[in-house]
């Protein structure tokens, strides 16, 4: 029979890593099941200037998420790449079953945060990764000396343009409405840099692009629906578009199983879902603001409130 962990922490971003950290430190045996790369959001964001404390030269998001995990694996947390497919919550011990094996734990923190939102124009799957990204960290340098359009207007959209600036020759932000979501001190940044462009009241409709590389697509404006067409000069041949247009939950693993809102889960202020022994953390929850500093405050609590439940079961 498998072992039963006290605890798994399903996700290994911020509130993830966070709970694994306090749940290892707790001497709770504690497993982190993550089916991709660490960091969740923030392993594709380059700055991270607003974590409390962070005021380390070069500070990424990969860079932060790599202590976070080096502190959860210090505390013991265990560690396994598998995607799980379904879940049994109920009842005192729960079972996660995953491509490679079956999973059991007194206690479970769901911490599988959020994805990029898809850009909604027309052939976009055919262009993903053939012109179209959504994080630019990743895919930045393949638009060396190209232009560039970014889809958003929050903070999210203005940062990873400014860090799309450093590579691409011109960096047009598209946003649907005529002023930015972002925090002013990030839009501030945005209109002193001169590479930064801006379409306003502007949504993508269609790309397009001979050898399915995007060299073309069609704007449409909000305002008067008028069409226009966006062609990449002669001699690029090509352009990047980057969408940033807001996430959304990884949560399709427990429809039906645990009460949500709008695909996210709902949980007290002390992360309890519905199901006693079942705590949701981070992006992944309902809630007003997702940072980094929220979600590995959501991380704790729901790590403090498992060892209270564990405890109370014996
Ligand atoms: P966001 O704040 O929800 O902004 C999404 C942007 O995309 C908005 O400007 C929105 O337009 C636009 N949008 C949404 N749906 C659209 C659609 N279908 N077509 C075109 N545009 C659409 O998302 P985010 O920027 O990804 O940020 C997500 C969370 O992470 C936020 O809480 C944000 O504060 C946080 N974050 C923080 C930082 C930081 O603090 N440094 C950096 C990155 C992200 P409207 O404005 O018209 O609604």
């Amino acid at each position: 029979m498998s072992k039963i962990y006290d605890v798994i922490v399903l996700g290994a971003g911020p509130s993830g890593l966070t709970a694994g950290l306090y749940a290892g430190r707790s001497r709770l045996s504690t497993l982190i099941i993550e089916k991709g790369q660490d960091g969740g959001q923030i392993a594709i964001t380059d700055e991270i200037e607003n974590y409390p404390g962070q005021q380390l030269e070069g500070e990424s998001g990969p860079s932060l998420v790599a202590r976070m995990t080096e502190q959860a694996k210090k505390f013991g947390a265990e560690r396994v790449s598998d995607v799980i497919k379904s879940v049994e919550l109920e009842g005192p011990v729960k079972k996660l079953v995953g491509n490679k094996g079956e999973y059991l734990a007194k206690a479970v923190i769901i911490a599988t945060g959020a994805f990029p939102r898809p850009i909604g124009c027309k052939n976009e799957a055919k262009y993903v990764g053939k012109g179209i990204s959504f994080c630019a960290t990743c895919d930045a340098a393949f638009f060396e000396d190209f232009e560039v359009y970014v889809v958003g207007g929050g903070d999210a959209a203005v940062e990873e343009a400014m860090y799309l600036t450093k590579f691409a020759r011109k960096v047009t932000i598209i946003h649907r409405r005529d002023e930015l979501r972002a925090a002013k001190s990030i839009q501030e940044k945005a209109f002193a840099n001169p590479k930064i462009a801006f379409l306003w009241d502007t949504v993508v409709d269609e790309v397009g692009g001979e050898d399915d590389i995007l060299s073309r697509m069609v704007i449409k404006n909000t305002k008067t629906g008028e069409l226009t067409t966006i062609e990449a000069d002669e001699d690029d041949g090509m352009f990047g578009l980057f969408g940033f247009i807001g996430l959304l939950p990884n949560s399709k693993l427990f429809e039906g199983i645990i009460d949500m809102e709008s695909g996210y889960i709902r949980t007290d202020d002390n992360m309890h879902t519905n199901i006693p022994g079942v705590y949701a953390a981070g992006d992944i929850r309902v809630k007003s603001l997702r940072q980094v500093v929220t979600a590995a405050a959501d991380g704790a609590i729901a790590a403090m409130q498992a060892e209270h439940y564990i405890a109370n079961m014996q």
